[in-house]
């Protein structure tokens, strides 16, 4: 099964999210029986890659307007490199961890 998130072409992944907290886009987030706790893979990618990578997945490009900025297929999530947003604390932290996900230690060498 796939599922692209889309948004409009323009926007940056920052503003998605920042947006998407002050629910201008309530429309891309799942109605609250799919926000259980969950686990997924992920697979991050460069964010100058993540429209590539998901109009390949997804056989084609998005709808007119639209960009993909995310999309999942086969229960694998694709998403923009966490560490390309390390202003944005729930990115940093992903990129924190997935750092040890990668190897590196508790000890946080640099
Ligand atoms: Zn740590």
């Amino acid at each position: 099964m796939r599922h692209p998130l889309s948004i409009p072409i323009g926007l940056t992944l920052a503003a998605l999210s920042l947006q998407a907290a002050a629910g201008i886009f309530s429309s891309a987030v799942p109605p609250t029986r799919y926000q259980d706790e969950t686990s997924a893979r992920i697979q991050t990618i460069d964010p100058a890659y993540i429209g590539d990578v998901c109009g390949l997945l997804m056989r084609g490009p998005p709808p007119v307007g639209m960009a993909y900025v995310a999309c999942v297929q086969d229960g694998r999530v694709y998403m923009p490199n966490p560490c390309a947003y390390p202003d944005e604390p729930y990115a940093a932290t992903l990129c924190h961890e997935l750092g040890h996900v990668q190897g590196w230690s508790r000890e946080h060498p640099g």
